[in-house]
């Protein structure tokens, strides 16, 4: 015997009563896709996945399973038959494992879901640390601070010893809570955003807009390699990226200068929620934060969020900047996200942008040209890319629309 399962404890979704069946199976469908390529089998019954491991290299799947959400732990599990012998070798071999090294006490913990096993849970605990004490020197029993808990749960077709718990990243399922259009600059808030939306049980889309030729290939390839990045929380994620020179040029050319960002911001909303709802998106999600900048207070976000009717989701929105680059590091965003190419926004922004931007000012300057087709055409002309997570290529789609 030896650890051959993971067993994944599931977070939140205990929680969700009936639901609980479609947040289970999405996991376990969600764990195969972040471990696609492994030769590992997943099951799931009752309240916790099984990962059978077969040999795979459990170090690359624990780092990868540290990246799903919705799991609460994980733990290298061993399987032993139902039967009290079975589980007290096995339990010796799991506590005297070298992962676990130095151990000088332990405690054991039984759970007897499966109730034709003929030995209660208490009984158990002495029956397994009994024998561990006998097959074993300078170790001994702490059940208030032991350096290991061993954890045994007699199931339905065989019991599962476990020492040791790693965390799991939380939150819901990734495709349990509808999609989301993410609005993707390349900065450092953005990425955030939407790793905190899905974690949250949401699917993203990216929407990035680039300028060529005053935005380059390498601006456009850092936007790529942040989703790349984001694929690892959520295996395959499409990238929508919409041509915005024709519409900064006419702004920049129609609208005075301290009302361009404001003008510009409602353009980037009109066209993210026409793919949204061509995509089925039921909101949209942006790394904007109180304050940071003259686009974000109240304010701007007033005047600039009137063009649409969906919601907007914000994670960021009570963050400090340090709060921010904190995650973007934890989540591997940071270093790509600060590397120097320029993105659409600061090559025609003016430095002089209204704070307080006025709803009928907007509207009096936005008559000025004809949006509405420059909107269509930048919809239409909107290039798809989808990026996943294993595959080496990504897959484009010229023309959707
Ligand atoms: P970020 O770090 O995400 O770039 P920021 O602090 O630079 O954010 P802004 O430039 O004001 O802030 O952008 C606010 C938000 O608008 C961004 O977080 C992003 O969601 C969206 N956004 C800005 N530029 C683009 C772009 N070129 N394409 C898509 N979305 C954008
Ligand atoms: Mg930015």
């Amino acid at each position: 015997m030896k650890y051959d399962h993971i067993l994944v404890r599931i977070g939140e979704l205990a929680l969700k009563g009936k639901n609980r069946k479609v947040f289970e199976r999405a996991l376990a469908s969600n764990i195969n896709v972040v471990l696609k390529g492994y030769d590992i089998k997943v099951h799931s019954t009752f309240g916790r996945i099984m990962i059978e491991l077969n040999d795979s290299r459990e170090d690359d799947i624990i780092e990868k399973l540290k990246n799903v959400f919705g799991i609460h732990s994980f733990s290298l599990a061993l399987k032993a038959e139902n039967e009290l012998e079975e589980i007290q070798k096995g339990a010796l071999i799991a506590l005297t494992d070298s992962r676990n090294q130095p151990v000088r006490t332990f405690k054991v913990t039984a759970k007897r879901p499966n109730k034709n096993f003929p030995i209660g849970s208490q009984e158990l605990n002495h029956l397994v640390g009994g024998y561990i004490l006998k097959n074993t020197e300078n170790i001994t029993v702490d059940v208030h601070n032991p350096d290991v808990e061993v954890r045994v749960e007699v199931r339905e077709k065989a019991t599962y010893i476990t020492c040791g718990n790693i965390s799991g990243a939380g939150g819901l399922p990734v495709g349990t809570g509808g999609k989301v259009m993410l609005m993707l600059s390349g900065g450092i808030d953005s990425p955030v955003a939407g790793y905190l939306t899905m974690k949250r049980g949401v699917r993203i889309n990216a929407i990035h807009f680039h300028s060529p030729p005053y935005t380059n290939e390498r601006a456009k390839q850092k936007v790529k390699d942040l989703v790349k990045i984001l694929t690892k929380y959520c295996g395959t994620i499409q990238l929508h990226l919409v041509p915005f020179t024709e519409m900064q040029t006419t702004i920049h050319e129609k609208v005075p200068s301290d009302y361009a960002m404001t003008i510009m911001r409602r353009m980037m909303l009109r066209i993210s929620e026409k793919i949204a709802n061509k995509q089925n998106a039921l909101a949209i999600t942006t790394g904007e934060s109180l304050g940071q900048v003259a686009s974000q207070t109240l304010h701007s976000m007033n005047t600039i969020n009137e063009v649409t009717n969906l919601p907007i989701l914000r994670p960021l929105v009570t963050m400090d900047k340090l709060e921010v680059i904190e995650v973007a590091r934890n989540i591997g965003t940071y270093e790509t996200s600060i590397l120097p190419f320029e993105d659409c926004c600061t090559i025609f922004l003016p430095s002089n942008s209204k704070t307080r931007p006025r709803k009928e000012l907007a509207h009096k300057f936005e008559a000025n040209f004809d949006f509405v087709s420059l909107v269509e055409k930048a919809v239409t002309e909107t290039e798809i890319v989808t990026i996943r997570h294993q595959a080496k290529k990504e897959e484009s789609v010229d023309k959707l629309f």
